[in-house]
């Protein structure tokens, strides 16, 4: 059995965060391992504290996991201060980590901003260039490249953009458009696409943060990073489609099935 590690924050609901990761590293039939960045106190309705791990225990974290295991794919979600960006992205250069997913998580759906706005510039300094692949979705698109992205060429032109400083792969979100929910993924010289039909439905807890250690899960078994994304799409779609209410918000996607 492969390793996936997920370096994120912990979600008390149980839909996002590292919660999210493990059990979608289990669906994947991988061993899901967690360095964990900061504990938050949530529910369906919102975001409610944080606490931030110290940067030394974060540091001696990641070293424990890779001084002694091998692991086949990282993915790196909420890391909320600069400080905390420095450091993950030390470590895992410090230990030659492969099959890096970065998720370049900014602010929760419910309006909490889960990355220190400070610290943006960090992010895109120090992690997206380790990124193998990063995968913004629409708004964190935005903040990065600094446009409005309305349509599908808008897309395109954030992806390029986002490429240019650095990663391997972007994987530009189109959730947030209306109509199909369309992905497009960029290496540099082609534009992939990748459609499913809009679900309509409320509980979308956790959706990128199942995405994107799902792409992780999967570049961790060798898949390459196109077909990775493809039956990751195929996978958060099912999640989607089977997602359901567990409290007065917004519910978690369904990891099982
Ligand atoms: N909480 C944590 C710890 C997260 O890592 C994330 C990931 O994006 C979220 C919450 C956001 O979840 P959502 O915006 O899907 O509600």
């Amino acid at each position: 059995m492969k390793n996936v590690l997920t370096i994120a924050g912990s979600d008390s609901s149980g839909g996002a965060g590292i919660q999210a990761d493990i059990k979608t590293f289990s669906a994947h039939g991988v061993f899901g391992m967690s360095v964990i960045t900061a504990v938050t106190a949530q529910n369906t309705q919102g975001v409610f504290a944080v606490q931030d791990i110290t940067p030394e225990i974060i540091a001696k974290q990641i070293d424990a996991v890779y001084e002694d295991i091998d692991v086949a794919a990282v993915k790196i979600g909420m890391v909320s201060q600069i400080d905390t960006i420095t450091t993950i992205a030390d470590r895992l250069k410090q230990h030659g980590a492969r099959n890096i997913v970065a998720d370049p998580v900014m602010v929760s759906k419910s309006g909490f901003h889960l990355l220190n706005p400070d610290a943006e510039a960090t992010l895109m300094r120090e992690l997206l260039p380790l990124a193998d692949i990063v995968t913004p979705n629409i708004p964190e698109a935005e903040v990065i490249t600094g446009r409005t992205i309305a349509t599908l060429e808008d897309m395109e032109a954030a992806a390029r953009q986002i490429f240019a400083l650095g990663p391997r792969h972007v994987l530009m979100k189109g959730g947030h458009l209306p109509g199909d929910s369309t992905d497009i993924l960029f290496d540099g010289e082609r534009f992939v696409y990748f459609k499913s039909p809009r679900i309509v439905t409320k509980n979308t807890h956790g959706t990128g943060c199942t995405l994107s250690s799902a792409i992780a899960a999967n570049l961790g078994q060798g898949l390459s990073v196109a077909e990775a994304v493809a039956a990751a799409k195929e996978y958060i779609t099912i999640a989607i489609e089977h997602s359901f209410a567990i409290g007065k918000g917004v519910g978690p996607t369904h990891h099982f099935y």
